[in-house]
């Protein structure tokens, strides 16, 4: 009888263990609006409502963690993270160290200003401070365009978070910000800001995996494929970005 009830416990422990253990953990960034972002102590956002639906879909048990932008793609490669969806541009260098769905969204670059200034496009030339966010294609961009090639001889200024950034830009201690239009936008209806000028990069934003996980690449696919074909995508950009 004893030894039954410790088998039975036994079968409970390794069963509750497996089902743990299935739980997927997703990195996010959520100061990214209308993508990832809190309200209520909840994590929202087009971003979060489409993972929720992959996993549901695919019957994946889900996870999702806050960090900052640059630490997703190392935390996902150390095993920490089992997915990455941040609105992250596909780039070349990232797809060294991670493997990325099948794109889900388009961005542009915008530049933007504080609504009270006379600052157009041009901020972005000479004795200026540019803020960014760490590690993302807007830091890349302005590092790799404006600061090396002497067009840019203010300050690129780089925050942990665009929340920060833009309270920086509100208190005056940089004169623009450089970041994905689609984010540009919801923070201009939001916040005392205007866009100036748009950059066009044409990124795709994907959601990423430990690099070679083609299982989970294929899974991710598949699901996305039937989430635009049952139209939830297309509800999901309309709660979103109406
Ligand atoms: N799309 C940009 C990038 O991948 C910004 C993403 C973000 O800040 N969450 O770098």
């Amino acid at each position: 009888m004893k030894r039954t009830i410790l088998l039975i416990s036994l079968v409970i422990l390794v069963l509750g263990g497996m089902a743990i253990g299935r739980a997927l953990t997703v990195g996010t960034s959520a100061d990214f609006p209308p993508f990832e972002y809190v309200e209520d102590g909840e994590f929202v956002g087009f971003d979060m409502d489409l993972i929720r639906a992959i996993a549901d879909v695919a019957g994946l048990e889900i996870e999702i963690v806050d960090m900052s932008f640059d630490s997703l793609i190392p935390a996902l490669a150390a095993g920490q993270l089992d997915i990455v969806i941040a609105g992250m541009t596909i780039t070349e260098d990232r797809q060294r160290a991670v493997s990325f769905s099948d794109p889900y969204w388009t961005a542009d670059q915008s530049v933007v200003v504080r609504e009270d200034s006379e600052e157009n496009l041009t901020v972005l030339f000479g004795n200026k401070r540019i803020g960014v966010q760490t590690g993302t294609t807007g830091d890349l961009w302005v590092e790799e365009n404006l600061l090396n090639t002497g067009i840019l001889t203010g300050r690129l200024v780089r925050y942990d978070t665009f929340v920060m950034a833009m309270t920086d830009l509100a208190n005056r201690n940089i004169d623009a910000i450089v970041l994905d239009s689609p984010v540009a936008e919801r923070f201009a209806a939001q916040r005392p800001v205007r866009i100036v000028g748009i950059i066009v990069t044409g990124e795709n934003y994907g959601i990423a995996v430990r690099r070679g996980n083609q299982e989970l690449v294929d899974t991710i696919n598949e699901a996305l494929r039937t989430l635009e074909d049952t139209g939830k995508i297309g509800e999901l950009v309309e709660k979103h970005f109406q």
